[in-house]
């Protein structure tokens, strides 16, 4: 399989995530959530315009699942999903977005309090995960698709099994080192306690799944 290379300002955001001295990491969590609620959001405004698609809320969730043994964090939606299409030019470049105002305005700027206040997006996953795997399957298609990056390098895309729309996103979280805790993003009270500062507003339940040794 042939590896994609990230676009130009997107190699630059993704190192910059990848090379994070960023105290609060956990954001990471923050984007990811508000991804996947975007990604029901727009399921729901399909489902206003479009017949053949109802919006039960009791459907659209977002699931947090941490596996201690795996050391995998995973991100579920039953949101919209993306096209092979999509995937590329979503994850492949940073076109608009937040991440894109945070890059430019500030890029001189000492990253500390400016994190927090942007959204950084998707790719802020690597702050805290050394491969990140995105498996998608879009509204009104009958394939899925499986997006993955171990960093800066480039990606990969190819055909997946999913048997639902919507998105899973699996982080493989860095080896914790004396300097920097991994740990505490694959345990439950930390877990909730960066859901509730952060994503408290969402408006679709955020279930929450541990698996412990
Ligand atoms: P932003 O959310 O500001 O657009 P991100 O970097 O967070 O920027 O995400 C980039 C794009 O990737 C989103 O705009 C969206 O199109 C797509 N995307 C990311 N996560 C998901 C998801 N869980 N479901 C569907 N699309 C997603
Ligand atoms: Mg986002």
């Amino acid at each position: 399989m042939t590896k994609k290379q990230f676009k130009a300002e997107s190699k630059r955001l993704l190192e910059m995530m990848i090379n994070s001295i960023y105290t609060q990491k956990e954001i990471f969590l923050r984007e990811l959530i508000s991804n996947a609620s975007d990604a029901i959001d727009k399921m729901y405004y399909k489902a206003l315009t479009d017949d053949s698609i109802t919006f039960n809320k009791d459907e659209y969730y977002i699931k947090v699942a941490a596996d201690k043994d795996n050391r995998t964090l995973t991100i579920t939606d039953t949101g919209i999903g993306m096209t092979k299409e999509e995937l590329e030019a979503n994850l492949g470049t940073i076109a608009k977005s937040g991440s894109l105002a945070f890059k430019t305005e500030n890029e001189s700027q000492d990253g500390h309090d400016i994190i927090g206040q942007f959204g950084v997006g998707f790719y802020s996953a690597f702050m805290v995960a050394d491969q990140v795997t995105v498996v998608t399957r879009s509204i009104g298609s009958e394939e899925a698709f499986k997006w993955q990056s171990d960093g800066a390098e480039g990606y990969t895309i190819e055909l997946a099994e999913k048997d639902s729309v919507g998105t899973i996103i699996e982080l493989k979280m860095k080896e914790s080192t004396e300097e920097e805790n991994y740990d505490e993003f694959l345990e439950e009270f930390r877990l909730k306690a960066i859901i509730k500062k952060y994503s408290d507003f969402i408006r679709y339940p955020i279930k929450m799944d541990v698996v412990e040794r």
